[in-house]
């Protein structure tokens, strides 16, 4: 299997890359945040134990996110290629993602869509989401630099740094162009 792990902040254009990426080689993508807000837009009990952390812009603790991508992923498993948009988010479950990959016949592609702080700020401001008030905005971002920037260095040897201040086809040609 090929799996293509996004890395980027909240407004970089994962979730439209990996969207234009999916249609493109047909891999189907595991979109965790989307997960989540079903899980909470239905009410679930699992939706309801995570509401608190998506409402003030931090990250859903790690066991519970674990577990959706586990099932997800265990149901998607005899796909010729997957994309991953949001998991892994810390160094912890990029812990856990290689104990899940671990004697599978993956191919690793990992990409960091680097996008400037001023721009991101921007795309957000502009964005409708819930998520997206600003002082959320703003927790989101400083969850990123602590949480998910670490992932940059575990995965150093793997990592294929792309430009994100471009459109999103040029964005696009550079991520395809970059796969192996
Ligand atoms: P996203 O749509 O990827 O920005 O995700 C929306 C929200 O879902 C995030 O702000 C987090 O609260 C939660 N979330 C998504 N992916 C993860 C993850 N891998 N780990 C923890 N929380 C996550």
């Amino acid at each position: 299997m090929n799996l293509i792990i996004l890395i980027g902040a909240p407004g970089s254009g994962k979730g439209t890359q990996s969207q234009l990426m999916s249609n493109s080689l047909d891999y189907p993508v595991i979109c965790i945040g989307d997960i989540v807000r079903q899980e909470m837009n239905s009410k679930t009990e699992l939706g309801k134990e995570m509401i608190r952390y998506i409402e003030t812009g931090d990250l859903v603790p790690s066991d519970l996110i674990n577990k959706i991508f586990l099932n997800k992923f265990n149901s998607l498993r005899s796909s010729k290629g997957l994309i991953l948009d949001g998991f892994p988010r810390t160094v912890d479950q990029a812990v856990f993602l290689n104990e899940v990959i671990n004697g599978l016949n993956i191919r690793l592609n990992i990409f960091f869509i680097d996008v400037p702080d001023e721009v991101l700020i921007k795309r957000l401001t502009y964005r409708s989401r819930a998520d997206d008030k600003e002082e959320i905005i703003i927790n989101r971002l400083n969850t990123y630099n602590l949480e998910t920037k670490p992932l940059l260095t575990f995965y150093k040897h793997l990592l294929n740094t792309v430009n994100g201040n471009d459109t999103e086809k040029n964005v696009q040609s550079k991520l395809i162009a970059c796969i192996n």
